[in-house]
């Protein structure tokens, strides 16, 4: 809760009187991105922050209608019951393209109903608007000028403050953890609402028929349980660097899915390491400090070109014509291309909604570079699957191995998976872990094609061959 800079200030003008809305979109259920293991992942987070809320003294209202129509009808009550407006309206930022759109109808919304409203900062640490080049020309699309750049500005009193601030959220969150938090709030939707079973629909009941639906188990969702996570991952801190490659050792912090939902943000994260920008030679902690920049960095990218929501970074890249094989297609999902390390990734995947960095480049190189097929139909099939689904990040990353982003590995650098899988799974353990029907299969042939097994497939591709075809679809549309 602290930390919340949208709660904060409310809390401060309103003396503690503030409860929240939370409004449920429908249309979300419909979109391409969709999913339903995110979906329970996220409305458990949110019976947690209820809870939460409930037990400092306010409360969150939960309804299932957009909020171009909840707003409306609930000040319309509010207005009727004599309630009087509220004093103020916050909220944190985002920056997905639909989301800059409905918050600026929002604007519209409770200016028409003369209601304060404000937008604060909230997941990011440095904003968008807030980091342009220094020659004041622009903004940045590479992402080592951008982390320059960023780490400057990480040095600005204003910017250590928002961390040094942060350091009352941690606080916080250790008070919460001994089970010891005060009552902060004095307000409750009873207060306000003399029918509240018209507004607020039934949160627990949503989360149970979703969880009918659910494939796969899905972690403990909250602030909490995100930083009971972040501590176990400061043990680990120092071995980040070295570990981060590895996918069969627990050497990242497994944070993201908190970050996707807001129960835990980046300048949090900065404050609780005490993070001092680097020079060159990075630490094992500087080398995590720098993957919370490029989180940073697709959220710029994101914010100043949404176009990449839907088209290729580069212009020349649109055009590409993918050969987009259905049946390969199929294959790479469920993990049976024949290259034990890209199906044991796509097995992780599927099995448990996450899946480790190393690996996601490989399967996303695969899948355009040697299956020739388009990176948002891989991109895509992430969002479905991923707990951590999160467009900015998603949509870098793919375009990142597609060659098609802002500061994405050049065309003619593809993966070879052989070797990959060779130099990051050495002794087969992460393979063998999500193929059993490999576990018994001597280590040294798992990073070459495997012929005549019973039970695993032979390479549905060769990778040299795919490889020089890949270069000239690439270097077709170059010119
Ligand atoms: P750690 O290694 O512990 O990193 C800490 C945090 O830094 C992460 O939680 C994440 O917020 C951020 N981070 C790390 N690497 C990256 C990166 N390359 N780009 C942006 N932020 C990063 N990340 C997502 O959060 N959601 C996605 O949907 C997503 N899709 C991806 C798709 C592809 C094809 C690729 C190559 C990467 C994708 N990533 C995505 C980035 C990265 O793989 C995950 O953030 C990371 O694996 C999450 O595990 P972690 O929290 O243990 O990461």
């Amino acid at each position: 809760m602290a930390g919340n800079l949208a709660l904060q200030e409310n809390w401060r003008i309103n003396e503690g009187r503030v409860v929240g809305v939370f409004c449920f979109d429908k249309e979300f259920l419909s979109r391409d991105d969709f999913s339903v293991n995110r979906f329970q992942f996220f409305i458990n987070t949110l019976a947690e922050l209820k809870k939460e809320l409930q037990e400092l003294g306010s409360d969150l209202l939960f309804m299932d209608i957009g909020p171009q129509k909840a707003f409306p009808k609930l000040l319309k009550q509010l207005k009727k019951e004599e309630r009087g407006l509220p004093k103020l309206m916050t909220w944190g930022v985002d920056y997905e393209p639909f989301a800059v759109k409905r918050d600026a109808e929002m604007e519209t919304v409770f200016a028409d109903f003369g209601v304060q409203h404000l937008s604060l900062r909230d997941h990011l640490l440095i904003q968008p608007h807030e980091l342009s080049k220094k020659t004041g020309d622009g903004h940045y699309q590479v992402y080592t000028p951008f982390s320059r750049r960023w780490l400057q500005i990480y040095q600005e009193d204003e910017i250590q403050d928002r961390v040094k601030r942060q350091k009352v959220a941690l606080k916080y969150l250790e008070k919460r953890l001994k089970g010891s938090v005060d009552k902060n709030f004095s307000l409750t939707w009873k207060d306000l609402l003399s029918d509240l079973s018209a507004y607020d629909s039934n949160l627990d009941e949503y989360q149970k028929k979703n969880s009918e639906k659910v494939t796969i188990d899905i972690p403990k969702g909250g602030s909490l349980e995100a930083y009971k996570q972040l501590k176990d991952f400061a043990k680990r801190i120092s071995h980040y660097g070295d570990r981060r490659d590895n996918p069969s050792v627990d050497g990242t912090s497994k944070l993201s899915m908190f970050l996707k939902n807001g129960s835990i943000t980046v300048p949090q994260i900065i404050a609780y390491f005490d993070f001092e920008p680097y020079q060159k030679k990075k630490s094992n902690k500087d080398t995590f400090f720098s993957e919370l920049i490029w989180r940073e960095f697709y959220y710029h990218i994101l914010r100043h070109h949404p176009r990449v929501e839907k088209e290729a970074f580069l212009e020349q890249y649109k055009s590409i014509r993918w050969s987009n094989s259905k049946k390969r297609f199929q294959a790479w999902k469920d993990g049976k291309t024949g290259f034990p390390i890209v199906d044991a990734g796509m097995r992780q995947l599927k099995t448990t909604g996450w899946m480790h960095n190393r690996v996601r480049m490989i399967v996303a190189s695969f899948l355009t570079k040697d299956l020739l097929i388009d990176w948002r139909w891989g991109e895509q099939y992430f969002m479905e699957e991923l707990l951590d689904g999160d467009l900015a990040a998603n949509n870098g990353g793919w375009q990142w191995a597609a060659s098609t982003g802002c500061d994405p590995q050049p065309y003619f650098r593809i993966f070879n998976p052989w070797s990959q899988s060779k130099k990051f799974d050495p002794d087969g353990d992460y393979i063998k872990e999500f193929i059993p029907e490999l576990k018994d299969y001597p280590v040294k042939k798992l990073h070459e094609p495997i012929l005549g097994h019973d039970k695993y497939p032979e390479p549905i591709v060769d990778h040299s061959e795919q490889r020089e075809k890949a270069l000239e679809m690439y270097k077709r549309v170059r010119g």
